[in-house]
């Protein structure tokens, strides 16, 4: 028997166990890094992945053997190893913990024979098919490009292995960008695969189908998280035994194995889905980058409104920037040669389009809908309350329905109405498990919180004081949807937000309703504003949107600019419809300049206003921040975790650079009965942040067994709001 060998191996174990380094097992065998097992912990048996590197021995320690190995695995690849234990420092997470959260949850449980069952159902699918007589479809001969996309190209190409952003207006052909450089990637190498980011909601069936047939003779899988387990295994392998060479794919798909990657594209770089919330909190557009980086292949950011840290990163020159600032034709129109390539200024060629604004449409909004802001406060309140939709907008409506056009009106609040009142003693329907609302949902008569799910049924008369006369506060989609149909019953009105799309294939089935013109008036929240490529609308209109202009959270303004000048793009999305397409805001603000900005369609120079605010306050990007929380019963518990916290923190040389400032309640700060209190820490400097945050958290997993009623503590390191 010879000697066995030590190994290092990742297992899963949460943060707050503090176990972030791998452990360390015997095995008769030698295992490769990247090998899956199944390994002894305490008295429970755990996957782990045999870790690179060698493994610490410790002194009068029994190591423990390896339970199980994974052969019918080929062990993940080292760059696969790297990009783990990268984003696990970064991030200030356990290896284990990530490695095994982004591994397809099948894994965690099949063991070799397992595996073996599910390949050769595989097999026999792939054989099936391939009997079936595969047909032998050409690509379709690609779209002729347009001189600004023939640029974007030429400069991402000059750009090679670098990062390049691509600064497109919505409907000038990004994806067909994206296309012709996934095609130029697979034609360098026969093993060449390309990764195609997008957020959740874009990732519609359309596009996979666009995707694929862009592709024939190659295999393009998606991996997202609506897959059922099964499905998400078998296109992962895919991917990972080099099969599939075009990867489609939310957040998550940045961790996928790809031997021969050879191009990453980041669609709606700024999306905020891009950022995981829970567990392993990294952003995949970060990771992206760095994954680009480490493998020296191309990556594409592509977006109509860049987040602002790859805008500075542009202006910088640390990315390329390639921009296209036409709207021309809509790409199905492109893809069908359906139309010739519009003129390169359609909008300006239009007599209308110059009469109605103030000034003659200039290249950087040709083809863009018009802006036509609403003063709310200037109209008639005939009940001391100003319409719900102004009677100008209602009249565009009107004339839209008589063209058989379509609308899309845009509430960001979904429900009948957020809170539920009594006029007599002034009882309001709050959660009583959190610091919120509880939201009035009509279609069930039901009072729901929408942060703890805490549901219950609507009382017949106020709970405090007996008055029968409760009213709903405020509007949600379901209430504007009824209001809607009072105003135009001959409308027919749709509604799609997180609760009409709750069941399986119900989103998929509401947007193909919409795209088949069965609906005429579509009401939703930012779900409809993203990517949906509706060829019949030509009116938008954000019913109250002025939340977004003064709120705490530091990136609402980006974000409202940035959803709103997407939400312009959904209309006139063909290039016939552009000069009769309008975007409508109601604001009680109408002289904000995030509005002129907007009427301008300039996002550079909003960029330029918010970096510039930015600067003045120490915001990202030109400061970096991460957050430290603790949520425990009471928030006095939660505090006085942070507080030792921050005593800890003041022993540190590494803390000289960085600032840290006061526990504060989260913004929600309670949660199904849980408080949650946080700790801001900025510095100037990323490098000493990361080194701060590497001699600081390990010397708070000992804390909570000295502050009792903590439940649990995590950091989120570039987090997305303060
Ligand atoms: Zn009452
Ligand atoms: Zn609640």
């Amino acid at each position: 028997v010879s000697p066995a060998t030590v190994l290092p191996v990742a297992v899963e174990a949460p943060q707050y166990t503090g176990l972030l380094r791998p452990l360390s097992y015997t095995s008769e065998q030698p295992l490769a890094p990247g090998t899956l097992v199944h390994v002894p912990l305490g008295k429970r048996r755990v996957p782990g992945v045999v870790w690179r590197g060698s493994a610490e021995v410790p002194e009068n320690n029994e190591l423990r053997p390896v339970a199980a190995h994974l052969t019918r695995l080929p062990p993940l690849p080292d760059d696969w190893l790297a990009l783990v234990e990268f984003a696990a420092a970064y991030y200030q997470r356990g290896i284990g913990e990530l490695a095994l959260a982004v591994l397809p949850p099948e894994l965690r449980r099949l063991d070799d024979a397992g595996l073996a069952r599910r390949q050769a159902r595989w097999a026999a699918a792939a054989k099936r098919s391939a009997r079936a007589g595969a047909p032998a479809v050409l690509p379709p001969s690609p779209p002729e490009l347009l001189p600004e996309q023939s640029a974007a190209l030429a400069r991402i190409a000059q750009e090679g292995a670098g990062t390049t952003l691509l600064h497109g207006v919505t409907g000038s052909g990004k994806t067909e960008v994206y296309l012709r450089c996934v095609e130029r990637a697979l034609a360098g190498h026969s093993q060449a695969q390309a990764l195609l980011l997008v957020p959740e909601i874009n990732l519609t069936p359309q596009l996979e189908a666009r995707v694929a047939q862009r592709f024939p003779q190659h295999r393009v899988v998606s991996l997202h998280s609506r897959l059922t387990p099964p499905q998400r295994l078998a296109n992962w392998m895919a991917a990972h035994n080099g099969q599939a060479q075009v990867v489609l794919g939310t957040r998550l798909a940045v961790f996928t194995p790809l031997p021969g990657l050879a191009l990453i594209v980041v669609d709606e770089e700024h999306d905020a889905s891009y950022k995981q919330q829970e567990g392993a909190r990294y952003s995949a557009r970060d990771l992206a980058v760095w994954r680009g980086r480490q493998r020296a292949v191309p990556v594409l950011l592509g977006s109509a409104t860049p987040s602002l840290e790859s805008w500075v990163r542009a202006q910088q020159g640390r990315y390329a920037l390639a921009t296209m600032s036409t709207r021309a034709a809509s790409p199905a129109e492109l893809e069908a040669g359906a139309a010739s390539p519009a003129p390169a200024h359609a909008g300006a060629a239009s007599p209308t389009s110059a009469q109605a604004g103030a000034a003659s449409p200039t290249p950087a909004h040709a083809g863009m809908p018009r802006l036509r802001l609403v003063d709310m406060l200037a109209l008639p309140h005939p009940r001391g309350q100003p319409p719900v939709l102004a009677p100008a907008l209602v009249a565009a409506l009107q004339e839209r329905l008589a063209r058989g056009e379509q609308s899309l009106l845009l509430l960001n609040r979904r429900g009948y109405a957020p809170v539920l009142h009594c006029a007599a003693c002034g009882w309001k329907s709050g959660c009583p498990n959190c610091s919120a609302w509880r939201v009035f949902h009509k279609i069930d008569r039901s009072l729901r919180c929408h942060h703890c799910g805490l549901a219950q049924a609507v009382p017949r008369a106020c709970l405090d004081c007996g008055n029968l006369d409760i009213a709903p506060l405020g509007r949600g989609t379901e209430k504007l949807s009824e209001e809607l149909q009072a105003l135009l019953p001959q409308a027919r009105v749709a509604r799609i937000d997180a609760d009409s799309t709750r069941a399986a294939g119900a989103l998929d089935a509401q947007l193909a309703a919409v795209h088949a013109g069965e609906v005429d008036i579509l009401v939703g929240t930012q779900m409809v504003a993203k990517g949906h490529d509706f060829r019949r609308m030509t009116l938008v209109a954000a019913v109250n949107p002025d939340a977004g202009l003064f709120s705490s959270d530091f990136r609402a303004s980006e974000r409202l600019f940035a959803l709103l000048l997407q939400a312009a793009g959904r209309a006139g999305r063909s290039a016939a419809q552009a000069s009769a397409s309008e975007m409508w805001i109601q604001t009680q603000h109408p002289r904000h300049p995030l509005y002129a900005a907007l009427e301008r369609h300039d996002y550079a120079g909003h960029a330029q206003t918010l970096l510039a605010e930015r600067q003045a306050a120490g915001l990202p990007p030109f400061s970096h921040l991460a957050l430290l929380r603790a949520d425990a019963k009471q928030a006095e518990q939660a505090t006085a975790f942070l507080q030792h916290a921050a005593e800890l923190a003041a022993l540190l040389p590494e803390a000289a650079p960085v600032a840290l400032y006061p526990a504060v309640p989260h913004p929600l700060a309670r949660v199904a009965n849980v408080e949650r209190v946080q700790m801001l820490v900025e510095s100037r400097s990323r490098q000493a942040l990361q080194r701060f945050l590497w001699a600081w958290l390990p010397a708070l997993h000992p804390l909570p067994r000295q502050h009792k009623g903590v439940i649990r503590w995590a950091v989120d390191v570039d987090p997305m709001a303060i």
